[in-house]
């Protein structure tokens, strides 16, 4: 990973460990800001992906804004240094203390997900005496065919306000002396790999602003949300360049500034998971390759049958054999990867692929295992970002009644 030997990081700080790569991370950043041009825009990264302090602080310096989902991802942004004035905040439950703390840092918007969240946040802020500027999060129902989990634009899903509903919620927000209208929003799912739901979302949108504009109320932010699509195995996304120069093209005339807040995009691909194989198990039906990373350091081929490549450090040159890669977790559930044609050896190192996203960030402490460490690679340099946790600290929290 750019000029170190995954082997070297392995050996200095253990396994398992995630790897990221700071160029990696530096030019999928570059790719979506540098194609909207002069275009007024904003990128907010979904702090979900990869919270990690040191990618926010990399994003925060290369001017990004944030997408954050709870009061915790604030006080992260917070404390890496973003500027709240570029952050929105999204998310179907939000309490009254969250939103008090987002009115205090005085953020950029409110991304709205009903009519009773909005008079929340109408109260809240009265009550503080301020303006919460707000955006609905309009739900265009669209399909963006992807997995069931993670599709949340369309009439089923729990997200949003009904696009029926939308444009009513608007007027009565315009009379609502704690808001100011500054935006509509929308996020339609997640491994997105194709432009068209992205337009058909957008044209929905679009018509919602002109009617709002005829009715007197302006829209000075289009948020078009995250779900840009990585290559994982065969998919075939379109660059974030191409993804933003279609939006472009649509948005001609509307000169509103455009939000994207992508996540899996940015650091999908920046990142490995390093395991080693602790023991070979052959069978007469499967061949199982133990691993020291299970279910709860990447949950991902567990919850969504997830892919992930697979690559020994080293190749040997003996013929492959299939295996099943598993974990040392108590559940069946717990893979990395089924039928992987692997020449293997106890011992030998693995880099799971594309790991930079939902990988550290939905792990676990399940089977008290200690969380792996975190490195950013930079040039020639690995730096611990994370250290690794211990079991005592696991159980620090807790009390016996004594
Ligand atoms: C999760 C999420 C994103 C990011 O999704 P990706 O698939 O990682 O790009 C963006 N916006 C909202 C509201 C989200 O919930």
């Amino acid at each position: 990973m750019e000029g170190v030997a995954l082997s070297a990081v392995a050996r200095e700080f253990g396994t398992p460990c995630y790897v990221y790569s700071r160029a990696a991370l530096t030019s999928a950043f570059a790719g979506f800001d540098a194609a909207f041009g002069p275009h007024p825009h904003l990128i907010c990264y979904s702090v979900k992906a990869n919270p990690n302090l040191a990618v926010l602080d990399l994003f925060a310096r290369l001017g990004s804004g944030f997408d954050i989902v709870s009061g915790g991802e604030l006080a992260r942004v917070l404390a890496a240094g973003a500027d709240p004035g570029k952050v929105v905040f999204s998310g179907v439950g939000k309490s009254a203390e969250e939103i008090g703390q987002a009115l205090d840092a005085d953020i950029l918007s409110f991304n709205i997900e009903s009519p009773a969240e909005l008079h929340r946040v109408c109260q809240l802020a009265e009550a503080a005496g301020k303006k919460a500027r707000v955006s609905l999060r309009v739900n265009p129902d669209v399909d963006p065919q992807t997995h069931p989990y993670i599709s949340t634009g369309r009439k089923q899903d729990k997200f949003g306000v009904a696009f029926e509903d939308a444009f009513e919620l608007y007027r009565e927000a315009s009379h609502l002396p704690g808001l100011a209208i500054s935006g509509v929003d929308c996020h339609i799912g997640s491994e997105i790999t194709e432009v068209r739901p992205f337009l058909d979302a957008l044209d929905r949108l679009l018509t919602l602003v002109d009617r709002l504009a005829a009715g007197g109320i302006a829209i000075h932010h289009l948020d078009l949300g995250g779900g840009f699509g990585i290559r994982y195995r065969d998919e075939q996304p379109p660059s974030p360049g191409a993804f933003v120069r279609a939006l472009l093209e649509r948005l001609r005339g509307y000169p509103q500034r455009i939000l994207l807040e992508p996540g899996r995009a940015l650091v999908g691909n920046a990142g490995v998971l390093l395991t080693r194989v602790e023991y070979l198990k052959p069978g007469d039906e499967r061949n199982f390759a133990v691993v020291d990373a299970g279910m709860n350091d990447l949950i991902r081929p567990a919850l969504y049958e997830a892919w992930h490549d697979i690559r020994p450090l080293r190749p040997r040159a003996e013929p492959p054999r299939r295996y099943e890669v598993v974990g040392p977790v108590c559940e069946s559930a717990d893979f990395l990867g089924h039928e992987r044609d692997l020449a293997l050896q106890p011992g030998d190192l693995l880099a799971v692929m594309s790991a930079g996203a939902y990988g550290m960030s939905m792990s676990s402490n399940y089977n008290t295992r200690p969380r792996p460490a975190e490195v950013m690679v930079d040039g020639g340099r690995p730096h611990l970002i994370r250290t690794r946790e211990t079991a005592a600290q696991l159980f620090s929290l807790e009390r016996p009644l004594g």
